[in-house]
């Protein structure tokens, strides 16, 4: 059984209209009480630094709802999660590997990495029990700057791929870089897309050594993580195999991420 998505939509948004009334009520006893300009910069400047944070924490739920991890606080399940591909070569063998170690992942994928020449491999996600979500189409440096409507245009044109090839529409969006603005809000909202956040970021496109990267996951693991990596860059290979033979040996099972957090990934 699936959660309500009616409760979900309607919490999106809630906490950027509460700030912004807060801000401009603060404003208006300012000029009401005439108070001194330093006092306008200082309201200014913790507006600025709470819209900063809203932006730039994939949790914040400032403007999506977002999901960052799993309610289970005892059962040791877990989920994996891809994002940047897919990449004809490194998605490959990712899922080789999944499929050695019976573990279910989901993949956000960029809509132009998705080509006639991938869609065997993400017709191999889906029938080998893995889930796919929406990344945007460009995954641009600037998306952050786009109009709602050129990300609603940007989150429909992966879609439609997905949806053509797989016949599902995806219900999931993970913003690139996690970074929320108003307008992906906006558009995501619309197109009744859930954000997906994460609550263990590997770093696996940062971090050299991959010791370093082994010891950051293991530290943070939880009961009901969600775990970001990339799928893009042959290190990950290495990483995820000593993650997941790390993860039996602890006792940890890796499921799907509709069964951690009990919401649907497709329409
Ligand atoms: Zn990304």
């Amino acid at each position: 059984m699936f959660l309500d998505r009616s409760k979900t939509i309607f919490m999106t948004g809630y906490w950027h209209f509460l700030i912004n009334s807060v801000f401009l009520l603060c404003l208006g006893a300012c000029i009401y009480f005439t108070a001194v300009w330093w006092i306008y910069m200082i309201i200014i400047f913790i507006h600025a630094l709470i819209m900063i944070y809203g932006s730039a924490y994939v949790g914040s739920q400032f403007y999506l709802k977002t999901y960052l991890k799993g309610k289970q606080k005892k059962e040791k399940i877990i989920s994996l999660t891809f994002d940047d591909g897919i990449d004809q070569e490194i998605t490959t063998k990712v899922l080789d590997l999944l499929k050695k170690y019976n573990a279910p992942a989901t993949f956000f994928c960029i809509g132009k990495k998705l080509v006639p020449a991938t869609y065997p491999i993400l017709k191999q996600m889906d029938r080998d029990g893995h889930l796919v979500g929406n990344h945007s189409f460009s995954h641009s440096n600037f998306f952050d700057f786009y109009s709602s409507a050129r990300v609603q245009k940007e989150l429909e044109d992966t879609s439609q791929i997905i949806t053509n090839v797989l016949n599902k529409k995806p219900l999931w969006f993970r913003p690139p870089y996690g970074v929320t603005n108003p307008q992906i809000g906006r558009a995501a909202r619309r197109l009744g897309y859930e954000g997906i956040g994460w609550s263990i970021r590997s770093l696996d496109t940062v971090i050299k050594k991959t010791e370093d990267l082994q010891r950051r996951i293991q530290k943070r693991l939880h009961c009901g993580a969600i775990v970001l990596f990339h799928d893009h860059h042959e290190k990950i290979l290495d990483i995820l195999e000593n993650f997941l033979i790390y993860l039996q040996k602890e006792g940890y099972q890796v499921v799907s991420l509709e069964k951690l957090l009990n919401i649907k990934a497709y329409q």
